[in-house]
């Protein structure tokens, strides 16, 4: 019987015992591992058959011990994998309700649920030593007296409470007749709470009240909060139990925690061992114990997040081949005469990046990331330019029939100058149209096909698709994008995915490390930054005003409207009021007013937007259908109504569309004047900076990643401790070593690598393999 292939341990004897040595037990066989922890908590696995010669014990401290005893594996199932009935201190009941209110199952679900905050009992404070800033504190003494104040629902049971340096309030609002019948006159108790200070004296409301038994002694360690629902309190799982039931499960599963992380890395960014780390966790000795215990568990969470998505990446690369995309002379010739502006650096860089993985002779996988008008297009058309040279096609796939629409209508001409085939298709391509397509497609007279979802439809086959380019990504699915590759059944095509909604660097690594990013973080020169401002809607009169004015100026407006799905008929309400409201304020003939919403049928869009497009409209009033990489460089005016309803990230989406010509741009945030406190910090980011990169970060703050786009298929939300937001420097460097290791050793053989071995095997390849074709 091996350490490991014992399933579960058996808690024989925990004896106390003081300056006797180590007791000796049993069938030396059969129980030759001990456990020795000692009284404050610190634990560790120990050797009988090791002898007390060199011991870690000392005399002074007071140890308990395990000894344990192997019992049979039941049906191959490791002790993680045990089912919370099983469990001792759990039983069928609570397990059910376990499972039930928290979705927890196993030995593994249960151990992994960690406490979100914790209470100091480890030491009680006097009543002299209470200050206001404490979030919480233990206090012994004794109960003086009572009596009731107050009247109706400000009546309060009001207990004077005293410890011999001062004197406290202890205050019930609810159940005080209950507390009134258990309260003892001069009874010694354990009152524990949040501290008030009010004219010099303390009190505390609600007290967590315990009566002092003869040992009573703090807390040896921490107290875990986790966080439980009302109906596993009534059932009496209360933080006391669960605190119980962790020590009795850690204490079972102590043989079982293995390291996971090689002693190299736990040496280099010096952490604690995982058992340690687990321990602490749950039941931290300190307030330093715990900080360890986190920046080990969150350690070893990022990087092992990182470690499959970069070997997911190598994989990917090793498996699947890409053209070679190795002659430039149409591109030399769009460089020479057709390129309308010189390109910014950073456009330069991003082509010089991709133009590398085109000659790899491996599938580029690329995430082109650029803020809202920073030039992706055209780096677009270059690239398919460089897939056309090589005899391939390319296809440039869009979220939205206008952005599709727009995309053919910006590379048309461009495409008729280079004398290419452009074609698009949507769902509004009529049925003879799309055979057509679908004919030249195949044959591969049609050099780039612009269009929307209906690319993906299995009609559409190529002759020689070379590269794949998607728009704005987030909006496609996985599987989409898998449909893509499967568009070449020789050569899968490269993909080039490009997004303006900046990803912070930290979420980008975890969202997409199985994708090689690249950045054009230059605007164009000339660029004025958009001026930002926020106005309370009785400002309206002013900023039709402003409107006006820019109007004269040759200047064209947005007015955009939330759009938010529960509450469409209302918010189309909002739409159309506002839209006679403009149209009042700006009438015809002098002022055209143009209204544009997704319910309308893809002509009438078409239409709107053409006026819109072409000048002939100078207002146009409309719904988020504006939101993605439209392009009116004459439009200077942003205004956005109700922007308290918008995110972060939408609102900089939006902000967008206006600053793109030579002209100086602006956008007016209208709100109502109740405003919460991350609407605040919303409107001033956006009033602040024009950075999508900043603005990105503070979204993350305040939101959390669980709401960015995408996170829900990336295995982000597996992330039980580490939190994007604040943890980008262990995410770096948790990236950096699963990089290192798996640069030296991609299989992992080397000995010194066996903990990640292991883990991995552990864990499994149950986890969809979803990051290939991301
Ligand atoms: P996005 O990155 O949001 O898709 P676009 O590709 O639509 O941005 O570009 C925005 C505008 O900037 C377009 O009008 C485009 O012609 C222009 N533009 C792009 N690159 C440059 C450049 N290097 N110099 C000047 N204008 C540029
Ligand atoms: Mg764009």
């Amino acid at each position: 019987m091996t350490w490991r292939n014992m399933s579960c341990w058996l808690r024989c004897a925990a004896s106390r015992f003081k300056n006797r040595g180590l007791p000796s037990v049993g069938n030396p066989k059969m129980l030759n591992k001990w456990i020795v922890g000692r009284d404050d908590g610190f634990i560790q696995p120990w050797f009988s058959n090791r002898g007390t010669c060199g011991s870690p014990f000392r005399p002074e401290n007071r140890y308990f011990y395990f000894t344990i005893a192997p019992l049979p594996m039941t049906e191959r199932t490791t002790f993680f994998e045990t089912r919370l009935e099983y469990l001792k201190g759990i039983g069928p009941q609570r397990a059910e309700l376990l499972n039930k209110e928290l979705h927890l199952f196993t030995v593994a679900d249960l151990i992994q649920y960690f406490p979100y905050r914790y209470e100091d009992r480890t030491r009680f404070y006097t009543i002299s030593e209470l200050m206001e800033s404490m979030p919480s504190a233990q206090v012994r003494g004794r109960i003086r007296d009572w009596h009731t104040e107050g009247e109706g629902p400000k009546k309060r049971l009001v207990a004077s409470f005293t410890d011999g340096t001062g004197t406290m309030d202890l205050v019930w609002f609810q159940g005080l007749t209950w507390v009134e019948k258990n309260l003892r006159r001069d009874g010694e108790y354990v009152a524990f709470g949040k501290p008030q200070e009010f004219q010099s004296k303390f009190s505390i409301v609600h007290p967590e009240l315990d009566a002092v038994r003869a040992d009573a002694e703090p807390d040896a360690s921490l107290t875990p909060v986790y966080n439980l629902t009302d109906k596993l309190r009534k059932r009496f799982i209360d933080n006391k139990v669960m605190a119980k039931a962790m020590r009795s499960l850690l204490e079972n599963a102590w043989p079982h925690i293995h390291e996971t992380l090689p002693a190299s890395l736990i040496d280099k960014f010096r952490l604690v061992g995982k058992r340690e780390a687990m321990w602490n966790i749950h039941l931290p000795q300190s307030t330093a114990w715990l900080r360890q215990a986190e920046r080990r568990l969150k350690f070893e969470e990022l990087f092992y997040n990182q470690l499959r998505l970069i070997s997911n990446k190598l994989l990917q690369k090793e498996e699947h081949p890409g053209q070679i995309f190795q002659k430039t002379s149409l591109l030399t010739h769009f460089y020479k005469h057709l390129l309308p502006f010189p390109l910014t650096g950073a456009q330069q860089r991003v082509l010089r990046e991709i133009h590398k993985d085109c000659l790899t002779g491996r599938q580029m996988n690329r995430l082109l990331q650029g803020d809202v008008g920073s030039g992706k297009t055209i780096v677009a058309f270059i690239t398919m330019l460089l897939a056309i040279d090589n005899g391939a096609q390319a296809c440039l796939m869009a979220p939205t029939e206008i952005l599709a629409d727009q995309h053919y209508n910006g590379l048309k001409p461009y495409a008729d100058a280079m004398g290419l085939n452009l074609g698009i298709l949507t769902g509004s391509t009529k049925t003879k149209r799309r055979k057509v397509l679908h004919e030249e497609l195949q044959s591969g007279q049609m050099h780039i096909i612009v269009g929307t979802h209906a690319l993906l439809e299995d009609v559409v086959q190529f002759r020689n698709l070379g590269l794949c380019i998607i728009d704005e990504q987030h909006r496609f699915g996985v599987a989409q994008r898998a449909k893509m590759w499967a568009k070449n059944p020789v050569v899968p095509p490269h993909i080039l995915v490009m997004t303006a909604t900046p990803i912070p660097r930290t979420l980008a690594m975890t969202l997409y490390g199985n994708l090689d990013i690249s950045i054009i973080d230059e605007l164009p020169a000339g660029r004025k930054p958009i001026k930002t401002v926020h106005k309370y809607d009785k400002h309206r009169a002013e900023v039709f005003g402003f409107m006006r004015q820019q109007i004269e100026l040759g200047r064209q407006v947005y007015v955009v409207y939330p759009l938010i799905e529960e509450s469409e008929t209302l918010d189309y309400k909002d739409l159309t009021d506002g839209h006679e409201s403009i149209q009042r304020a700006f009438p015809q003939p002098k002022y055209q007013v143009g209204i544009l919403h997704g319910k309308m049928d893809a002509f009438s869009k078409d239409y709107e937007m053409t006026r819109f497009a072409k000048g002939e409209t100078q207002i146009l009033v409309a719904t988020t259908v504006i939101e993605v990489g439209v392009n009116v460089p004459n439009a200077s005016v942003m205004v956005i109504e109700s922007a308290e309803r918008f995110g972060l990230s939408q609102l900089h989406q939006l902000r967008g569309r206006v600053g793109r010509g030579a002209e100086q741009s602006y956008c007016v945030l209208m709100t109502d004047y109740k405003l919460s406190s991350d609407t605040k910090t919303r409107l001033e980011t956006m009033v602040r900076t024009n950075n999508g990169f900043e603005i990105a970060d503070v979204d993350l703050q305040l939101r959390g990643p669980g709401d960015l786009a995408g996170t829900q298929q990336s295995g982000l939300t597996d992330l039980r401790l580490a939190d994007l937001a604040k943890d980008g420097a262990v995410l770096t460097a948790a990236r950096e070593s699963a990089q290192l290791i798996l640069e030296e050793d991609p299989n992992l053989v080397l000995p010194e690598n066996a903990p990640i071995r292991n883990h991995v095997d552990a864990v499994g390849r149950t986890k969809s393999d979803w990051s290939r074709i991301s």
